[in-house]
């Protein structure tokens, strides 16, 4: 649904999801004069805290739905696991943004790959498998090592496993639980980085620096920007990203993660994945760009005009994991670091609890 009338200060955004990157939606909406009313099956949430309003309940609980929806004037959300039939519920009412279109793309990885082929647009090799026998042969086709990832539901390294040479085929497909999947060839990348860009209702298009991830455990530890790649790679992958973006018609944050692999003497990129959504391998740009991409985001879904994407120097985002978040007096103490902590009551091993952006000012930006 396209914008009836306008977004303005005072109109409420419903956002669903109760976790860090909701909480700092709601941040930056309340900062434009924006009213956020978070949906959580959560109880306890890092963004219902700093949200004027919340519902608790399940993301399938239709008349909790129709309530939200018609308490709010749009709908956006914080996760590609929407269910398709919630996306359509609200979207039927109040306009969604990313679409429902873009949604259902992104959060499969079969349709998702399909979609990035069709642009022409480079990924790794990959094959879809729906049993045992479907494995053996993609397996024969593309080689080993490779990557089997469920087509659905996946994060963070979760619902993937690696097929080495001395892997068990059927005890990997049964890892993931023998659901549609999607084989990957193992890529030798030598960076992972990732674009995040804005796309406007009339499809103006603002990209932050191309930023580098590393991460631990399947889990991003630091971004840095820019991101230490040729000439070449920054500007295909910041072309790749509008593309992808203007198929898909999209409005909001987008963000698109890359391998960057080297071929003989040249550097080239392949796309990994696309999430519909505000992500980690932005945070710095609360802290390192003149918009951050929470702003911007709210900027775009409400049709407001979008704000500069400049960077203001070079940039470290380190993820707090776990007890690393403990160290917040030391962060604090730290003059050009600066502290973001999500509110999570418990910190567990791999629980995102915070993160610290240190921005070096550049002499030329
Ligand atoms: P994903 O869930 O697809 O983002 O994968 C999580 C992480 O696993 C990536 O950020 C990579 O570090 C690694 N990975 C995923 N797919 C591949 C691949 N085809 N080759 C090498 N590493 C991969």
């Amino acid at each position: 649904m396209q914008p009836s009338g306008t977004f303005g200060p005072g109109s409420v955004l419903g956002i669903l999801g109760g976790g860090q990157l909701a909480r700092m939606m709601a941040q930056a909406a309340a900062d434009l004069g924006v009213l956020s009313h978070i949906y959580t099956p959560e109880r306890e949430s890092p963004a219902a805290e700093v949200a004027g309003r919340s519902t608790i309940a399940a993301y399938d609980d239709a008349a909790a739905l129709r309530q939200f929806v018609e308490s709010v004037d749009l709908v956006t959300y914080e996760f590609e696991n929407v269910p398709a039939e919630t996306a359509m519920l609200l979207a039927a009412r109040k306009p969604l943004q990313p679409s429902a279109r873009a949604l259902a793309i992104t959060q499969d990885r079969v349709t998702e790959k399909r979609f990035i082929e069709a642009l022409g647009l480079p990924l790794a090799p990959f094959r879809v498998v729906t049993n045992i026998d479907e494995l053996d042969s993609s397996l024969a086709e593309l080689g080993r090592p490779c990557v089997l990832k469920t087509s659905r539901f996946g994060y963070d390294g979760k619902g993937q496993v690696k097929i080495s040479a001395e892997t068990d085929a059927a005890g990997a497909y049964a890892e993931i639980g023998g659901v549609e999947a999607v084989l990957e060839g193992l890529i030798t990348f030598t960076k992972e980085i990732s674009v995040i860009a804005a796309r406007g209702y009339n499809g103006e298009f603002k990209a932050y620096d191309v930023c580098e991830n590393e991460h631990v455990d399947h889990i991003l530890s630091v971004t840095r920007a820019p991101a230490r790649v040729r000439t070449n790679t920054y500007e295909g992958a910041l072309n790749a990203a509008r593309r992808i973006a203007d198929a898909l018609e999209y409005v909001g944050i987008i963000a698109i993660e890359m391998f960057v692999v080297e071929e003989g003497d040249r550097e080239t990129f392949l796309i990994n994945e696309i999430a519909p959504r505000v992500h980690n391998s932005g945070h710095w740009t609360s802290d390192g760009a003149k918009t951050s991409q929470f702003q911007q985001h709210v900027r775009a879904i409400c049709n407001f005009p979008l704000g500069s994407s400049a960077r203001l120097g070079t940039i470290e985002m380190k993820n707090l994991i776990g007890d690393a978040a403990e160290n917040w007096r030391e962060y604090l103490a730290e003059a050009g670091a600066h502290l973001h902590l999500y509110g999570k009551r418990e910190s567990r091993s791999g629980r995102k609890m915070g993160h610290v952006t240190r921005v070096r000012p550049d002499e030329n930006v």
